[in-house]
């Protein structure tokens, strides 16, 4: 039988299923809107699903149906429910990423599972741990993909304006307000659906986009002005974030969501980073103009890895030693960066 037959058979109605959907640590609009519309098509075909996210998110995205039954394994009052229904499940959905340790405290868990796993994802370089896997890296958003998948199941007619809000949300964000270079043909015609089935597109901008917090917008102000390193000789620039900038202005989960781009608007600027202090090390964002593949950079240097243009990691140095090593690796890799060559081994310098 056609894996994607068995996948069919798996989440046919006939059946009941124990069903866990899951995503990235920090989820995102699309992590959490592909999840959410899958927990509400999979509820449609009279299974018991429950989305389980490995960690909190931004309150941005609390608005989007089913929310307010997802399950935070990082909630101490939550963790040992979530770990019980993991335990139970008998198909298992990891969504929008394709590296198991993305789970961060969830992994384990999820690694134990002997439920039917599937991944839906757009990441390159998945790993190989689905019995079914719905995956293309051309795809700008999980969103697009889970979209695709349930037409090519049969199912259209069980997208409904909830549904269609929530996957819209994910593509709007993933291609960066259909601006970023993976906004192709499909991703408009996906989103032109998507609008006909109901969602509202000038009313998911808003919510997403437009409700900052008065903290969130003055600390933009203060990043901008103090925390901004711009390298013209190096098509350069970031923001290093440390811990006490983020208490002074009582960040919340998603308050830095979308700064490094700030950063990358500059004129001349191809190559931007966010440096953000945090209790377990310095995590990072990168983001490139096109002909820059910084994910190589990412996962060759920082741990990390992503899409071509927009990509993270993470640096167990102290946030000044990070800033400088990222400028000593940009510099000694700047004819490979622009140029798309092999990147320099760092412990042959
Ligand atoms: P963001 O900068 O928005 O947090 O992440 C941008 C993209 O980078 C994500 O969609 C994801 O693909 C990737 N990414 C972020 N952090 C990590 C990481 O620690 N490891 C890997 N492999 N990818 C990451
Ligand atoms: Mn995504």
């Amino acid at each position: 039988m056609q894996k994607l037959d068995l996948f069919k058979e798996q989440i046919s109605s006939a059946s009941s299923k124990r069903i866990i959907i899951t995503t990235h640590h920090k989820p995102d609009a699309d992590a959490l809107g592909s999840s959410l519309a899958l927990a509400l098509y999979l509820k449609k075909k009279k299974h018991q699903v429950t989305v389980v996210t490995p960690s909190d998110y931004p309150s941005f995205l609390h608005w989007m149906k089913g929310n307010d039954e997802v399950i935070n394994f990082e909630d101490k009052q939550q963790v040992d429910e979530a770990r019980s229904l993991i335990g139970k499940a008998d198909i298992l959905f990891c969504l929008d990423f394709s590296n198991l340790g993305r789970l961060q405290g969830m992994e384990e868990a999820v690694k134990d599972s002997d439920a039917y796993k599937v991944n839906i994802d757009h990441h390159q370089d998945p790993e190989d741990f689905a019995d079914f896997s719905f995956s293309s890296t051309k795809a700008a958003a999980t969103c697009e993909l889970l979209y695709d998948l349930i037409v090519k199941v049969g199912d259209k007619e069980l997208i409904d304006q909830d549904m269609a809000e929530c996957l819209y949300s994910g593509i709007m964000t993933d291609t960066g307000g259909f601006r970023h270079p993976n906004t192709t043909k499909n991703v408009h015609l996906v989103t032109a659906e998507l609008i006909g089935l109901g969602a509202d597109n000038s009313k998911i901008s808003r919510l997403i986009y437009d409700t900052y917090s008065v903290n969130r917008l003055k600390f933009l102000g203060f990043a901008l002005t103090r925390r901004l390193t711009i390298l013209p000789e190096l098509n350069t620039a970031y923001f290093g974030i440390s811990k006490k900038d983020l208490r002074k202005y009582q960040s919340q989960t998603g308050d830095t969501e979308g700064l490094v781009n700030y950063a990358l608007s500059l004129d001349g600027i191809k190559i931007a980073a966010l440096f953000t202090e945090r209790k377990d090390g310095v995590k990072i964002s990168f983001r490139s103009t096109e002909e820059v593949a910084i994910n190589k950079f990412a996962a060759t240097y920082f741990d990390g890895g992503g899409h071509k243009n927009a990509s993270g990691g993470i640096s167990s140095l102290s946030l000044e030693d990070t800033q400088k090593r990222f400028e000593k690796l940009v510099k000694e890799n700047k004819q490979i960066l622009f140029n798309q060559l092999a990147l320099v081994d760092e412990k042959n310098q």
